[in-house]
């Protein structure tokens, strides 16, 4: 049964859609990620959702409530609707503790101990409870300011790129806890982020958005296998185009090395990666520069060499 529904949200800026005809329906604990590279409106979606940003057009309703736009409420926003920025706001002179129990400071004393106690324990800081925020690190910090957000158990969390002001390390180990414990809370979540990796990571249905508009919905597997335009293909790797076939694509793992047979190029650039050398190739034909992936790590700059690849892992991509 839908529990938070989006209903055809459109919004411009100086006549420029930021988002136009956007429509989601969410069950209560489903947790979906949004990607779309920088300016494609997820962050002015994410504040029309949390009742922060007026919207030209459409409806946003909360479990039968409509959410009100600035326009039509005193106070903007909602308590049932959490928005997490990268630049989280922890209190400085207060503890962890301190900050995660700020919200519930009129609450019932014992209720609030509970409560943070709770939170301590699922987000894995009983041992930084005493700790000010500048003794921990981007990751943890952030992990404060999400439980501080979930104190006051609201209905929705949306997370707008809440990574990205942390190293790769504390990032992916904050997503891996954050994914075992967003699945257990009851919270609706909604992840924004320009990084398709980082979403996959965290949930098996994530949508794409290009230009305010999605374009595509499914889990990673529909995504990288049957990518709708050359956008979505691109989210997850570089495709190289074959010369004389249009919109005709291959992933830079689908292409075979051979010393004879195929399309000749030659290397002209090598990266060591951890699981392949990551070449470039120019092609001797048209003179396009392919990206090839080299498990076997043997080919070297200046080398010739022949690309072949098999028919169905052609992507056929229109646009
Ligand atoms: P994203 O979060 O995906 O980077 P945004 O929602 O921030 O995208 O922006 C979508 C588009 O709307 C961009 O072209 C951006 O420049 C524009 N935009 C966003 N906020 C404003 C604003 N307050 N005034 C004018 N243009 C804006």
């Amino acid at each position: 049964m839908t529990f938070y529904s989006l209903q055809n949200l459109s919004k411009s800026y100086q006549n420029k859609p930021a988002l136009s005809q956007f429509s989601l329906e969410l069950r209560q604990g489903e947790f979906i990620s949004i990607v779309g590279e920088s300016g494609s409106g997820k962050s002015t979606l994410l504040r029309i959702m949390a009742g922060l940003e007026v919207q030209d057009e459409g409806e946003v309703w909360l479990n039968g409530t409509q959410i009100l736009n600035p326009k039509k409420k005193l106070v903007a926003g909602y308590d049932e609707i959490k928005l997490i920025h990268q630049d989280y706001h922890l209190y400085p002179n207060s503890t962890v503790e301190e900050n995660i129990a700020r919200p519930l400071l009129h609450y019932d004393k014992a209720y609030t101990k509970a409560r943070v106690e709770t939170l301590l324990k699922q987000f894995g800081l009983v041992d930084f409870r005493d700790r000010f925020p500048r003794q921990l690190s981007g990751g943890q910090q952030q992990k404060v300011a999400i439980a501080t957000a979930l104190v006051i158990e609201p209905e929705v969390l949306l997370l707008d790129e809440p990574f990205s002001s942390l190293d790769t390390i504390q990032k992916h180990q904050l997503i891996s806890e954050l994914g075992d414990l967003l699945q257990v809370i009851e919270t609706t979540v909604v992840f924004v982020t320009h990084d398709l990796d980082d979403a996959l990571r965290l949930t098996d249905q994530v949508l794409i958005l290009q230009k305010g508009k999605v374009i595509q919905k499914g889990n990673s597997r529909e995504l990288c296998e049957s990518p709708k335009s050359r956008y979505v293909a691109r989210l997850f790797s570089p495709i190289n185009l074959i010369p004389d076939r249009m919109n005709s694509f291959l992933r830079p793992n689908d292409v075979r090395l051979r010393s004879k047979g195929g399309l000749l190029g030659h290397v002209v650039d090598s990266r060591y990666l951890v699981h392949y050398n990551s070449l470039r190739i120019k092609l001797k034909n048209g003179g396009e520069i392919w990206e090839v992936d080299d498990p076997s790590r043997k080919y070297q700059i200046t080398d010739r060499v022949y690309l072949q690849w098999d028919e169905e892992k052609v992507m056929v991509l229109k646009s």
